[in-house]
This record gives C-alpha cells, structure tokens and sequence, in this order.
C-alpha cells in the first residue's frame, strides 16, 4: 500500500502510525512482517515515542545540533544536511505483527521524517504472512 505524505515544514516528524495500522488491516494478514519504506534520499522513517510531542521536537534539535546546515559540503544542491540526517535515521523500519496488529510497545509510534520539505512524499507499506 502506498501513502501521500504532505510537510509543511524543511524539517518534520509525521506520525504515520494510523496509515501503518491500516494497511496492514487492508492486507488480512494475521502473523507476520510489516516492512515501511521511504523512497526519498532526504526522508526517513523512525519509530520513537508518540506520547509527548516534546520528544520529537528534541529528536528534530539534536540531529541539527549534530548535522548543521551550513558544514561546507560538496554536494551542489546545497541539501547534504538533510541527506545526511536521512542516512543516519534510514529508510526503513520492521515491526512484527500479530493477531492481525502491529506489535509496538506502548509508547512507540511510526514517524515519517521530513529533512528537506515541504515536499509531498511516498511511503509504502508491505504485509507478509509468515
Ligand atoms: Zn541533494
């Protein structure tokens, strides 16, 4: 299943945990895998806390603190930054499912992460039974 994803901003986390949920109700499938994909070079996916959105905007700070904007790269479209900060969080995620749900602890949530919005992007989620 595919998902349009729309930012608003240069750097975003969006919680795409309900589109997740729900394409792996459309698959039928009771145990097994759910693969989430991003087919960006400055987008990732990341599962992390979906309680207080303070942890997403700490998560958003550090990696600027980590990878600043202006760190004198090569790359001529002047967005190594947000390569970078994709690389690092990657463009996949696995979660397990069972009894036809997604196996996350209590507080995990699936985040689409925009590094070089807005933009509108893909995510694609795939069902398999085991
Ligand atoms: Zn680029």
């Amino acid at each position: 299943m595919q998902f349009r994803i729309s930012t608003g901003s240069r750097d975003q986390f969006v919680d795409v945990t309900a589109n997740v949920r729900e394409a792996v109700a459309a698959s039928g499938v009771s145990d097994g895998v759910c693969h989430v994909f991003v087919p960006h070079t400055t987008a990732a996916v990341t599962i992390n806390e979906g309680a207080d959105p303070a942890v997403t905007r700490d998560i958003l700070a550090g990696l600027d603190r980590s990878v600043p904007r202006d760190g004198g790269y090569a790359h001529a479209e002047g967005n190594s930054a947000a390569h970078i900060k994709a690389s690092l969080l990657g463009s996949s995620e696995t979660i397990l499912v069972a009894g036809g749900k997604l196996v996350l602890g209590t507080w995990q949530a699936v985040y689409f992460c925009e590094f070089d919005g807005p933009r509108t992007r893909k995510l694609l989620v795939r069902v398999s039974e085991d």
